[in-house]
């Protein structure tokens, strides 16, 4: 087994050489051949298949044509410039174009020799041509390609001016499967292949290059797709058991007087089962003497906040401190109020530090954390500062996670001598698999359970024509007491443009709401922060009826009596945000409201969108629906984790591989943590090559 061999820079592939090895560094991040080998095709033609000119329609993609070329001709001036030749078979004739290497071809058709063309039809003015088709001498050659499927490569210009289009690409592939002949090695043991009839790597290599059949290449993608799958939840699982076996944590033994004091006497509401289930799945953890990982999803709603806070009074009980990081100031804010009221009667010590707490406020909160005195801290990004020192942290929660990085995550488990527990809460619930990939070494809990009582969001779909009823609506709804947000989006390219959508909008609510009857707040992100929350304010005191903002409003605040929620060009906003946003209402005891403007005109995308928000309120269901539009790389957060880096592999499509490929990891990592038994040293070894090979590829990048 040589597994250096796929590290060989991939200059010296035959075929690429200096400039186009720097070509394809630097266009496709292709540096060694193990890149070039994962490399994979976007599709694959049929290239069995052949057409007749007749035959070419719009429904084709690609067609491949036998026939002759009768003549050629050079068209056009300069850019125009263009070489035509007429190409022929017994149903008819067809322009075959090119723009490009016109000296080059310019003389080189025969009219006495048959070829093969293959390309992809064009329409103008319902004549077919075919621009820049790919053209063989019928021979032994032209008929080995002809016999399979063909691989397609995408490329990019500045490499297509390098000779490597798709053609380019596949020809680079065969040279360097000319080398493979067992030099890829086998990554999985010969257990995991036999029982799930896998074909090996190294010939699962070769066919989603060159795929002999339709059957084989489906055999090729299932072991391509499943390796990669495999190894990521391979390595989330081990780390998983590793915290658990391993990472020793403070042991929260008892449950003490603060505890069963709130639980007695503070607690505003009853607790759900599910919430009672999920503290008790906490409790389990901190006792356990392991570190605590724990993801708690919960719908908007479903009352997250209380086991975090019933969580940090067992870390107190115990003699530690708590802390919870929120995304922004608002949202710290607003934690903090709410919290500090339920512990009151306590006698708990509990503070706000964000960004803009200066001077000897800051100080003092410091010191008291240093010193032990303060229980609780509350508080944004500004917790992570190495200045943040605590006497004894022992657990901490992180809301809304999936704005944090795993990096920052890190920052925190450094704040006492051994990690101090942690509970993460999302702000919204994603899909099964995702979670299982981007958290998938962390324990989970689900709140699959609202308060009671709760009377499901009403949600309607209006287009702008229909604004005067929606004034119409939301005045009698002010009359009747309630409070009122209209959003708009904000998105950060034309945040000047989204600013004046904004002002104009509140004029309008101003002509069409006016005082003294009505009053209304703005919040924007250009605000200053105080005047922020003085407008904030007003409306969570019920001074104003109408709160107009754009999307800072969107995570957690919370304004009970406000029932209904208007959201300005809805269609511009993902499913998620419009899940979240629509959370802020349904809070309180009456019927809620969430009215989704937009215009008439509709991607086929944004209809789906809104008729999912009218149809259901349930945000796992909403999550899935978002996943198969946008494709798992575009729901928030997953960008920055570069785990959803998957060359071949689909969460969408592939989620039984997924599940299976996270079965099998699990018995591995049950029998064999380490991977120490002989028939696991090809996974132990595709572990440390891959290592090797990500810092090798660090040095040249
Ligand atoms: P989220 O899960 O979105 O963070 P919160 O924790 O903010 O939800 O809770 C939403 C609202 O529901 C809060 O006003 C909270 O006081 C209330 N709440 C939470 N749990 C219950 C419960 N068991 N019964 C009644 N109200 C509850
Ligand atoms: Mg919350």
């Amino acid at each position: 087994m040589r597994n250096d061999f796929l590290l060989t820079p991939i200059e010296y592939l035959k075929g690429v050489g200096p400039q186009r090895g720097e070509a394809l560094r630097k266009e496709l991040g292709i540096f060694n051949f193990q890149h070039l080998l994962t490399f994979y095709p976007y599709r694959y033609v049929d290239r069995t298949k052949f057409h007749k000119v007749a035959e070419i329609n719009e429904e084709l993609s690609f067609v491949q044509l036998c026939g002759y070329i009768t003549r050629t001709e050079l068209l056009g001036e300069k850019r125009s410039k263009r070489l035509v030749a007429h190409f022929r078979d017994s149903s008819g004739t067809i322009e075959l174009i090119w723009f490009q290497g016109i000296k080059w071809l310019e003389g080189k058709f025969r009219g006495d020799v048959e070829y093969v063309v293959f390309g992809k039809p064009n329409e103008f003015k319902g004549r077919y041509s075919i621009p820049h088709p790919e053209v063989d001498i019928v021979n032994e050659d032209s008929i080995k390609l002809q016999s399979s499927m063909q691989a397609m490569y995408n490329s990019t210009e500045s490499l297509k001016h390098r000779g490597l289009d798709s053609k380019g690409v596949l020809k680079l592939q065969e040279n360097l499967h000319a080398l493979i002949n067992k030099n890829i090695p086998e990554i999985l043991s010969e257990e995991i292949i036999q029982s799930n009839h896998f074909i090996s790597r190294e010939e699962a290599s070769k066919q989603i290059h060159f795929p002999h059949s339709a059957n084989l290449l489906k055999a090729a993608e299932t072991r391509l797709k499943f390796d990669e799958l495999f190894f990521i939840q391979l390595r989330l699982l081990r780390q998983k058991s590793h915290h658990k076996t391993v990472t020793h944590s403070f042991v929260f033994s008892k449950v003490g007087e603060y505890f069963n004091k709130f639980y007695k006497e503070c607690l505003p509401f009853e607790l759900t089962n599910a919430q009672k289930r999920v503290i008790k799945e906490i409790r389990t953890d901190v006792a356990s003497g392991k570190q605590m990982n724990r993801l708690v999803q919960g719908d908007v709603g479903s009352g997250k906040t209380i086991v975090a806070l019933m969580s940090m009074l067992l870390a107190i009980d115990n003699g530690f401190q708590a802390c919870l990081m929120a995304p922004t100031e608002i949202l710290a804010g607003q934690h903090y109020d709410g919290l500090a009221k339920m512990v009151e009667p306590l006698g708990i010590k509990i503070a706000l530090l964000t960004g803009s707490v200066k001077g000897k406020a800051r100080k003092q909160i410091l010191s008291e954390l240093e010193d032990g005195t303060m229980h609780i801290v509350i508080g944004t990004h500004a917790l992570i500062e190495d200045t943040v020192k605590f006497k004894n942290i022992g657990f901490v929660v992180i809301d809304e996670q999936h704005r944090f990085g795993v990096e920052q995550r890190s920052r925190l488990h450094k704040k006492n001598h051994i990690p101090p527990h942690v509970l993460i809460m999302t702000a919204t619930p994603i899909p099964r698999t995702l979670a299982m990939t981007l958290y998938g070494d962390l324990d989970t809990s689900v709140i699959d359970e609202l308060p009671p009582g709760r009377k499901p969001v009403k949600t309607m779909h209006m287009t702008d024509d229909k604004r005067l009823r929606m004034f119409g609506f939301i005045r009698e709804q002010i009359k009747l007491g309630r409070q009122v947000y209209v959003v708009y989006p904000l998105i950060k390219e034309s945040e000047k443009l989204d600013l004046k959508n904004l002002e104009e909008g509140f004029e309008s609510l101003e002509r069409e709401f006016p005082l003294p009857d009505f009053k209304i707040s703005i919040v924007h992100g250009k605000q200053k922060s105080d005047r922020k929350d003085f407008e904030m304010q007003r409306f969570v005191k019920g001074e104003t009826h109408i709160m107009v903002a754009t999307t800072v409003i969107e995570v957690g605040v919370n304004v009970p009596n406000a029932s209904i929620m208007v959201i300005e060009n809805a269609e511009r906003f993902g499913l998620s945000q419009l899940h979240q946003l629509r959370g802020r209402v349904g809070r309180g005891a009456d019927q809620s409201y969430c009215i989704l403007m937009s215009s008439h005109k509709l991607s086929r995308e944004s209809k789906i969108r809104m008729e999912t928000m009218c149809r259901t309120n349930d945000g796992f269901e909403i999550s899935e629906v978002d996943m198969k539009l946008r494709g798992p790389g575009d729901i928030e957060g997953t960008q920055q984790s570069g785990i959803l880096d998957l060359k071949i592999a689909d969460l969408v499509k592939d989620q039984q591989l997924l599940m299976m490929a996270r079965d099998i990891a699990q018995r591995v990592v049950d029998e064999d943590q380490n991977l120490d038994l002989p028939k696991n040293l090809p996974m132990k070894n595709f572990l440390i090559q891959r290592s090797i090979a990500k810092t090798d590829w660090s040095k040249v990048a």
